[in-house]
C-alpha cells in the first residue's frame, strides 16, 4: 500500500533563518529536517581537500564519480557523510560556503545530489530547506514557504552563529560573502533562487525567532488544514 508523505520546502537566501526555524519545526511536528545546502557544501568541502579549485567546472565534475555523500541521522540530527566520514563539522567554514556556492551552479553537480533529495522525502515526512526545493526538487511539496530577510540582518545572524562557535571573522566580510552568495545562487543558469509560484513568501526582517517560528507554524496548520 502506498503511503503518502508530507513534504514542506523553505527555500530563500543565505541565514533568512531556514535552517533554524525548520529544525525547531521539524522537532515539533516529527517530521525529518533535511539540510540540503549541507550536501552542496559537501562537494565543495570535497574538492577542497582534493586541492580541486571548486570554479573549475570540468575538475570538480570529474571528482564526483569518486566521492559519495550521504545523509544520517542521530537523535534527529542531521550528519552528512563524504566517503562514509562525519563531515558536518568541517563544511560551516567561509571556505566551504564559498566553495558550496561555486560547485552548486553546475548541473552535474545538482543532478549527482537530486535523487539523495528526492529518495528521503519519498519515504519519510520532511521540512527540507535550500534554494530550488519547491521549485525543482519537491514541485509536489504540500507547503512551500519562501523565506527571505534584509541583507544585513541575515549577515548579522551568521556572523553572530560563526562568532559563537569561536570563529575568528569581520561582519563585512560575512556581509560581502553573503551579497555573493545571494547573487551567484539567483543569477546561475541551474536552479537559480527563486520562490516557486505557489510559495507563500515570508520577510523574518527584524523578528525575533520565537516570532518567526510561531509565524511558520500557523502558516504551515492553515496549509495542510
Ligand atoms: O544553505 P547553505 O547556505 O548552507 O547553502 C550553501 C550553498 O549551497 C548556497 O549558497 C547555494 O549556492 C547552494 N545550495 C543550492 N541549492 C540548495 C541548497 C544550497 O544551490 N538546495
Amino acid at each position: 500500500m502506498e503511503t503518502k508523505t508530507i513534504a514542506i520546502a523553505i527555500d530563500g537566501p543565505a541565514g533568512a533563518g531556514k535552517s533554524t526555524i525548520a529544525k525547531r519545526l521539524a522537532a515539533e511536528m516529527q517530521y525529518i529536517y533535511v539540510d540540503t545546502g549541507a550536501l552542496y557544501r559537501t562537494v565543495g568541502y570535497a574538492a577542497l581537500t582534493a586541492g580541486i579549485d571548486p570554479t573549475d567546472a570540468d575538475a570538480v565534475v570529474a571528482m564526483l564519480p569518486s566521492i559519495r555523500v550521504g545523509l544520517a541521522y542521530e537523535d534527529g540530527t542531521q550528519k552528512v557523510l563524504l566517503n562514509d566520514e562525519d563531515v558536518s563539522g568541517c563544511i560551516r567554514t567561509p571556505e566551504a560556503s564559498m566553495a558550496a556556492s561555486a560547485v552548486s551552479a553546475y548541473p552535474p553537480v545538482r543532478q549527482f545530489l537530486f535523487h539523495l533529495q528526492q529518495d528521503i522525502a519519498a519515504t519519510h515526512n520532511v521540512i527540507m530547506d535550500g534554494r530550488d526545493i519547491g521549485t525543482v526538487v519537491l514541485p509536489h511539496a504540500q507547503v512551500k514557504i519562501f523565506l527571505s530577510a534584509s541583507a544585513e540582518d541575515r549577515a548579522r545572524r551568521r556572523y553572530d552563529e560563526m562568532t559563537a562557535k569561536g570563529m575568528e571573522v569581520r561582519f563585512e566580510d560575512v556581509l560581502a560573502d553573503m551579497i555573493q552568495r545571494d547573487y551567484n545562487d539567483s543569477h546561475r543558469a541551474a536552479a537559480p533562487l527563486k520562490p516557486a509560484e505557489d510559495a507563500v513568501m515570508v520577510d523574518t526582517t527584524g523578528n525575533t525567532l520565537e516570532q518567526s517560528v510561531e509565524l511558520m507554524k500557523n502558516l504551515i496548520k492553515e496549509r495542510l488544514g
